[in-house]
């Protein structure tokens, strides 16, 4: 007798987008702030007056109560995860029957289709097209015609970087009794949040972050946001203890005192902006494809050399994210990572484009 892994086991591969080490990473989205030493301190004072011998709260209350204070959103809507990510498995395991099908769209957060294809969740892609923007009424019609009961999409996308208005994203909740799900990774870098909103609908859960504009990826921490009746449901379908202690006492800490937001999300876009205007200056020259323009702390752009680019790049220690054969998504660094990566795009660009002879403009 012997097992023998299925062909999907056998076919699955651990999540490391990065190999090796790297000078300058801009392939994560991250923030490049930290907090100051005096805040990681009372962080880390929080962390050693944990109980570690005890379980966690279940349900997270304090930093669930600290995030909807720094959202002015009400306590009862929001559940905790060990990152979004968790979030997004759960709400794709949970609120599905067997067979019911998921509408994604393309170029999107690769994790959605992950988490349908592990839990063999019938999933209809839909390709964004040229302008890589979704058409609400696409959606809907897609959602209709499929007979969809769910539909997960980043607002602003990764990777596109670009956002759907509050109004459009309106006329697909109000369009359909399908669940809509959207993952508001980016909204600290853009104003069309549906946050406030979340209580209005029965089929949206709005999905949110720490390791993003809130700087902390390292704790694992994603809030899901909906009315009672849903959030309910992801309280009672999650795992225990999802959240571990520390991340709790950490995380209660940093948001209750505000240690990043207004301050840090300025710089943030700051840095985005000086990296975008950056790289239209390459596209004017003749040297990128098209820049777009950029609704969250990275920048997407497309050029024909993108992979030679981008194995340039991480022979000189500068790790970006490749997209299929012609996209690059750059992450805003701090202001010496982006000049860098400026630099050095501009000449292994006039290097690729050279030997074609002369191509671009
Ligand atoms: C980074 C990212 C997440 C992951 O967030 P975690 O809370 O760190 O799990 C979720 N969705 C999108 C679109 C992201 O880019």
């Amino acid at each position: 007798m012997s097992y023998k892994l299925t062909s999907k086991t056998a076919a699955l591969q651990p999540y490391d987008p990065s190999e090796g080490t790297y000078r300058i990473r801009l392939d994560a989205n991250e923030s490049f702030l930290m907090p100051t030493v005096d805040d990681r301190e009372l962080m880390a004072g929080a962390a050693a007056d944990t109980a570690l011998n005890r379980y966690p709260d279940p349900l997270a209350e304090e930093v669930c109560r600290a995030f909807a204070g720094l959202y002015e959103i009400r306590r009862e809507l929001v559940t905790a995860g060990n990152g979004s990510d968790e979030l997004i498995s759960l709400i794709l395991s949970t609120f599905l029957q067997k067979g019911e099908k998921v509408l994604s769209v393309s170029p999107d957060f690769s994790m959605y289709r992950f988490y349908t294809a592990i839990t063999e969740t019938p999933c209809v892609v839909m390709d964004k097209g040229d302008d890589l923007r979704i058409d609400p009424q696409r959606v809907l019609d897609t959602i209709q015609q499929e007979n969809i009961r769910l539909f997960i999409f980043s607002n602003p996308c990764n990777p596109t970087s670009l956002g759907l208005d509050r109004e459009a994203v309106h006329t697909i909740i109000t369009g359909t009794d399908a669940l809509i799900v959207v993952d508001e990774a980016y909204m600290d870098f853009w104003d069309q949040s549906l946050l406030q909103e979340a209580d209005r609908y029965d089929n949206l859960i709005v999905l949110r972050t720490a390791s993003k504009a809130l700087g902390l990826a390292a704790l694992r921490l994603g809030f899901a946001v909906a009315n009672p009746t849903l959030t309910a449901v992801l309280r009672a379908a999650k795992s225990p203890y999802n959240v571990n202690g520390i991340t709790q006492a950490m995380a209660a800490v940093a948001l209750r005192n505000r240690l990043y937001k207004d301050e840090y999300r300025t710089l943030l876009i700051k840095s985005r902006d000086w990296l975008i205007a950056g790289l239209k200056g390459l596209r004017e020259q003749g040297l990128l494809d098209k820049v777009y323009d950029s609704c969250t702390n990275f920048a997407y752009v497309e050029t024909i050399y993108a992979v030679e680019v981008y194995e340039k790049l991480k022979e000189r220690g500068i790790l970006v994210r490749l997209f299929g054969d012609r996209h690059l998504r750059i992450t805003a660094g701090n202001e010496a990572e982006n000049r860098e990566l400026l630099d050095t795009l501009d000449f292994l660009l006039k290097i690729a484009v050279h030997r074609v002879g002369g191509k671009g403009k």
